[in-house]
């Protein structure tokens, strides 16, 4: 007999809402909600899969220790007792910045992702902390750091109400959102223009998001920031700036028009190939829309200019008065948020509080950059230990790193290793333990992350739609377990984990006056939590404690888990509304438009103004059937159009003796990769494009389909040492390669 049971979508950002079908205890189907209060209905062919990549016969599904070099399979008490056995050494002689911990990118979508690494890494107390962020958007949480005091404050365009969308970098017709989580974003884009507003798109490809557009950009890559700042230049020579409401919470205009004077559209068109009268239009446009918002994503993060370009699209939109009123780009208010506190100056965002041991990048949000990973492990300097053990969370940075092979043999030099990973991937084939998460089906799912990066205001939460197969443990048990294992308390009851996080957290609320239960008794509070488990207490008590929540009482018709729980398909808590100052957290308590870490950049960009290297550049791209390196072992998500091939426009192909389908040697600074040529004009000249997280021919992995056809690993193209050096971002797009046919 068959049922059905709801599932928000974990695949992408754009968090819709699914109706599972399920026989027994496996998933056989998947269609959308219509009556989810978000997604309302809709779904993509990744979504479509749910039940294929649910049911992955490749999935790990009990853990693996290695055993005379052999990865055996072992019960969950073995593979812990092994973990404590391998890092607690490790922190006690070396100490805790010895073990490094990745986090990949499939945390923001899970449940146990969201509530137990901070803690994790709390507990251990280590500095060598490595994110996907660093390969992908921490330029845009530094310049939200400099620019509102808090990196987590990213503000979105309000899609639905906008007059005037220019999106730089950004496929959303393919990744459907990020960093701007939008169920439906190419629907969002078409009533845009339905409704008469425009969509102007700046991409060195001509995407699919960029054949909707009313206007196509195709600029040359990695010089968005110079363009942006030259509108910046524009709206202030022209007098078009108008902050309207924002003029009472911003500081630094005058600095701010001093510091892009040279960056004329005439100065910066022969950097982007963008002709001077078109970015006095793009300024003009911006300025007269009634209301518009600039979005920027990872083509115009991954850049080496990634801090600067994701700082001028807020700027552009502080300076026409878009940011923070309807229409314009707005800060969303999740549920789980922290209780407002009252407006006022804040700790501001510091980079830099320390540095890695062997480059001295500056970390930024406590994180170093995923780009220096293989040599924290590989080199030995006088200050302080290498990395010894590695503590991997959802992450292939094998292939999602730059220089994969340096690293792959750098993971094979640790001491220890654990991976926490559904597969046997190219990353964890290293490990010492691997520790399988269930499929997403056996799993409860909130959008901690998402939610605060959302189109609209909005609450789902569901609990797991299968029970547990026999023999696997829950994420959120597994990585609790973790976090014991490695500070010294293996054995301790996992809940204790949870109980501990409860109590520092009520302990804080009732010390804070603007806090709901401020003066009242944490324990008293502690025993009005309901939920099942560890986990949902403690997102019964950020419901309860959140701007909506009832606060344990004060606002009786307020939110609380089992409120939630009453309402399957969501709850809508309305369109994004004007929220300042109350977000910033900056030192002044105002929006510091120059702060000083962006002005000393500043001579960096204008230095960009008089170079330009000749020869061709890499971009990446994305397929709407792909997730980085997660989905290739699913055969419904690979093969026709996803394909990792190597987009050239014809013009270079045919000066270089290419034909579409033969094989072009692709050499970078980190390498070289064979793969076939698809000639395209979808490509500018000069530039080519592979897409990432290919490259599933590395041996002793357990990735059946993927390996049948592995594709290459653009990152082998990569020698790790171009950064952002605000951020510690990966540069990953406008990279000097060279391309020759083989023959
Ligand atoms: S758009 Fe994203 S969240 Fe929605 S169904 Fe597709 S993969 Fe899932």
């Amino acid at each position: 007999m068959s049922r059905t049971a709801l599932r928000i979508c974990p695949l992408c950002e754009a968090t819709c809402g699914l109706t599972l079908t399920i026989e027994g205890t496996a998933v056989t189907g998947a269609r959308g909600d219509r009556e989810d209060v978000f997604s309302k209905g809709f779904i993509c062919p990744k979504g479509a899969s749910f039940a294929a990549v649910d049911g992955d016969p490749d999935r790990l599904r009990t853990p693996l220790v290695r055993r005379d070099g052999e990865l055996r399979e072992a019960t969950w008490a073995e593979a812990f007792d092994a973990v404590a056995a391998g890092i607690r050494p490790i922190v006690e002689r070396y100490g805790p910045h010895a073990v490094g911990v990745v986090l990949g990118n499939p945390n923001v979508h899970t449940v146990a992702g969201a509530l137990y690494p901070t803690v994790l890494m709390a507990g251990l107390g280590s500095r060598s902390l490595f994110t996907a962020s660093t390969v992908d958007q921490m330029p845009k949480h530094v310049s939200s750091g400099l620019l509102f005091g808090d990196a987590n404050a990213i503000p979105v365009p309000d899609l639905d109400r906008t007059d005037h969308l220019l999106l730089i970098g950004a496929n959303p017709l393919e990744s459907n959102g990020s960093l701007c989580t939008a169920p439906d974003f190419p629907g969002r884009l078409r009533a845009l223009k339905a409704r008469g507003g425009t969509l102007t798109v700046i991409d060195p490809r001509r995407t699919r998001t960029a054949k909707l557009a009313d206007r196509h950009i195709d600029i040359r890559p990695g010089t968005d920031a110079l363009l942006l700042a030259a509108m910046a230049q524009v709206l202030f020579e022209e007098g078009l700036t108008d902050l309207g409401a924002l003029t009472e919470h911003v500081e630094g205009l005058d600095e701010l028009r001093d510091a892009v004077r040279d960056f004329t559209p005439e100065a910066v068109a022969p950097a982007c190939d963008v002709d001077a009268p078109v970015i006095r239009v793009l300024a003009r446009e911006l300025a007269a829309a009634p209301t518009a918002a600039v979005y920027g994503r990872i083509g115009s993060c991954t850049v080496p200019y990634g801090t600067l370009g994701s700082w001028l699209v807020d700027v552009l939109n502080i300076l026409t008065g878009n940011l923070d009123r309807p229409g314009g780009a707005l800060f969303p208010q999740a549920a789980t948020d922290r209780t407002p506190r009252p407006a006022g100056p804040g700790k501001g965002f510091r980079l830099g509080r320390w540095h890695s041991r062997v480059g001295r990048h500056p970390e930024a949000k406590g994180e170093l950059p995923l780009s220096v990973l293989a040599e924290e492990i590989d080199t030995a300097t006088e200050e302080g230990e290498p990395i010894r053990a590695l503590l991997v969370v959802a992450a292939n940075p094998v292939l999602s790193a730059p220089d994969g092979d340096r690293l792959d043999k750098a993971l094979g030099s640790l001491d220890f290793m654990v991976s926490v990973d559904p597969y046997l991937n190219e990353t964890a084939r290293h490990a010492d333990v691997v520790l399988p998460p269930p499929p997403p089906s056996q799993s409860p799912h909130h959008d901690f992350a998402f939610n605060t990066l959302a189109v609209r205001n909005q609450v789902r939460y569901n609990r797991p739609a299968v029970p547990l197969e026999p023999g696997r443990m829950a994420e959120t048990e597994i990585l609790a377990r973790l976090i014991l294992a490695v500070t010294g308390m293996h054995g301790a009851d996992p809940s204790a984990v949870d109980d501990m996080v409860v109590g520092q957290t009520l302990g804080k609320a009732v010390r804070e006056p603007h806090s709901p239960v401020h003066g009242r008794d944490p324990e008293e509070l502690a025993a009005l939590l309901t939920g099942e488990n560890g986990p949902e207490r403690r997102l019964d008590l950020m419901l309860r404690l959140g701007p909506y929540g009832d606060g344990f009482g004060v606002r009786p018709d307020g939110l609380t888990l089992d409120r939630l729980l009453g309402h399957p398909h969501g709850i809508d808590l309305g369109p994004l509304r004007p929220r300042l100052p109350q977000p910033l957290k900056t030192r002044s308590g105002r929006i510091e438009l120059l702060p000083e870490p962006i002005a000393g950049d500043l001579p960096r960009l204008r230095q960009a103004l008089r170079e330009r290297p000749a020869g061709l550049v890499l971009v990446g791209r994305r397929h709407l059937r792909s997730n980085n390196s997660w989905l290739h072992n699913v055969p419904s998500l690979t093969g026709g159009t996803n394909r990792c091939t190597v987009h050239i426009h014809p013009e270079d192909a045919e000066r270089l003796g290419v034909r579409d389908g033969g094989a072009v040697r692709v050499k970078g600074a980190g390498g070289e990769v064979t793969a076939p040529a698809e000639i395209t004009d979808g490509v500018r000249r000069g530039v080519v494009s592979l897409p990432h997280g290919w490259g599933h021919d590395r041996p002793g992995t357990r990735l059946s389909h993927a390996a049948t056809d592995p594709g290459v690993n653009v990152n082998q193209l990569l020698d790790g040492s171009l950064l952002d050096p605000l951020s510690g971002n990966a540069v990953l797009n406008g990279v000097p390669v060279s391309l020759v046919p083989v023959t």
